[in-house]
């Protein structure tokens, strides 16, 4: 774990107690525990932004995965507006949107759909993506993403995930900047929903059984 990149949290980890932090009241009986207080998430965010300018030469066109990644994204624009790269210049970013579908509920369906116009995939044509996901679980909807991209012959695509979960039924795949590695467990907060709910929840949590059967 000390050769990773990115901050490990083992499966013996318990988190923090909700007493500690402020939650929604609306929230109260449906998560059992933060695992990862927003402020961390904050902290990450920065670093990935640094690490991920450093690494750039030149204009950078930055996708969104909808909508799991839209906080993450908006918190990494504005912290990559701030960085430059190693020549020292700050980084021109168009910024591009695609909404991507594979869960149902706490499930990955293994089916996965991507709304994007013929258009707007052939406009990608040449260009350097960075697309920002949320979570690699089992990495099926990003290697989808993947092959679906690369039709149109990007310049070059690499992948940021805020998170990226240990799972036996990982397909392998490991994006280019991970922010937290967790445990297997369904998580939400920080705009990473459960049928829809919990996107209003700026700390990452583990979702309660209580939570699980209210929202099913
Ligand atoms: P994968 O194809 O890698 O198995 O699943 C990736 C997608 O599933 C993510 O983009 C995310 O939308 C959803 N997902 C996977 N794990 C979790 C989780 O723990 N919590 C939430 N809210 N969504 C998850």
């Amino acid at each position: 774990d000390q050769n990773k990149n990115w901050i490990v949290i083992g499966d013996e980890e318990p988190g923090f107690s909700l007493r500690h932090f402020v939650i929604p009241s609306h929230y109260k009986d449906d998560v059992e525990r933060v695992l990862i207080p927003h402020g961390m998430i904050m902290d990450r965010v920065e670093k990935l932004a640094h690490e991920i300018a450093a690494d750039t030469e030149g204009p950078l066109t930055v996708c969104c995965i909808l909508k799991g990644g839209h906080a993450f994204f908006a918190d990494l624009v504005n912290r990559l507006k701030k960085c430059t790269n190693a020549a020292g210049q700050n980084l021109p970013m168009q910024l591009d949107f695609i909404k991507v579908k594979s869960y149902e509920g706490d499930k990955s369906s293994g089916n996965v759909t991507i709304s994007y116009t013929e258009q707007e995939l052939h406009d990608l044509k040449g260009k350097h993506l960075l697309l920002v996901e949320d979570i690699i679980d089992t990495g099926a909807t990003m290697t989808a993403l993947l092959a679906k991209l690369a039709e149109y012959q990007p310049a070059s695509v690499r992948v940021v995930s805020l998170f990226l979960k240990r799972t036996p039924k990982s397909v392998g795949y490991i994006p280019d900047y991970v922010g937290v590695e967790i445990p297997d467990q369904f998580i939400v907060g920080y705009c990473l929903d459960y049928n829809e709910i919990f996107r209003d929840l700026d700390h990452v949590c583990v979702i309660s059984e209580t939570g699980k059967q209210k929202y099913a």
